[in-house]
């Protein structure tokens, strides 16, 4: 998910495992050339590792590559999803805290972005980790008073619909379409294979890009450094970006 530099020639990688959940480990030598923790030790990458626990850290010892990612790594585009993601399971899961589910959604979404369906492979992940987490956004009824809301919900960055009485203590609000709430309501119950045959609109994408920005902000204490990148990213053509 992430390495930052010690000393000389080590890292120091934050994993997501399937067994242990976020790890901290230093790879001794990861930097130098010909090393052979170098390539297993690449962000994004998926593999399967040999650790041995440390008083303060465990240490990596070796590691063998099931999917390299390197599709994502050559794309800047990719990449920024990809640090967003991984930097949101950062943010929100606590180290060694196990689940599989969780495993299973980085690995998926990583793949879904790998292939090119970025900015869904995004919303996607984002209701689902809410979802895992216990934050999944309530719009069958108002957050607020347990009054029922319109079909065009109203959704507020606390977390789901409010209706017209109480929108104005929940403000400010995001208009969701019919079209967009069925979307929701998909991501939420389906599996990822079905998942991967949608084709959701850009205005579905877009209400729901907003809508989960407030309320994944809200949820943080603190902004997120990846979006920036990303951003950044969209305020160029995309020729000045793919070479
Ligand atoms: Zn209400």
């Amino acid at each position: 998910m992430r390495t930052r530099n010690l000393g000389e020639a080590d890292k120091i990688v934050t994993m997501y495992t399937s067994a242990r959940g976020k790890i901290v480990a230093v790879a001794r030598g990861a930097r130098r050339t010909r090393n052979r923790l170098l390539g297993v030790t690449q962000v994004f990458t998926h593999g399967r590792y040999l650790m041995f626990e440390g008083k303060s850290m465990d240490t990596l010892s070796q590691g063998e590559i099931i999917h390299s990612f390197q599709e994502i790594r050559d794309d800047l585009e990719k990449m920024a999803a990809a640090m967003y993601i991984c930097e949101l399971v950062d943010a929100f899961v606590e180290v060694e805290e196990a689940n599989q589910e969780t495993f299973d959604l980085i690995s998926n979404t990583l793949r879904m972005i790998e292939t090119g369906v970025v900015k869904f492979a995004l919303r996607v992940f984002e209701l689902k980790i809410m979802q895992q987490l216990g934050y999944e956004p309530q719009l069958q009824t108002c957050t607020h008073c347990g009054g029922s809301v319109a079909e065009q919900v109203m959704f507020s960055r606390e977390g789901g619909a409010v209706c017209e009485s109480c929108k104005h203590k929940a403000a400010p609000v995001h208009v969701i379409s019919k079209g967009t709430r069925a979307l929701i309501s998909r991501i939420l119950e389906w599996d990822w294979s079905r998942l991967t045959i949608l084709r959701p609109s850009s205005q579905s994408l877009e209400e729901l890009e907003s809508c989960m920005r407030a309320y994944i902000d809200y949820r943080l204490d603190k902004p997120m450094r990846s979006l920036e990148f990303m951003h950044t990213l969209n305020d160029f053509p995309d020729s000045e970006v793919t070479s």
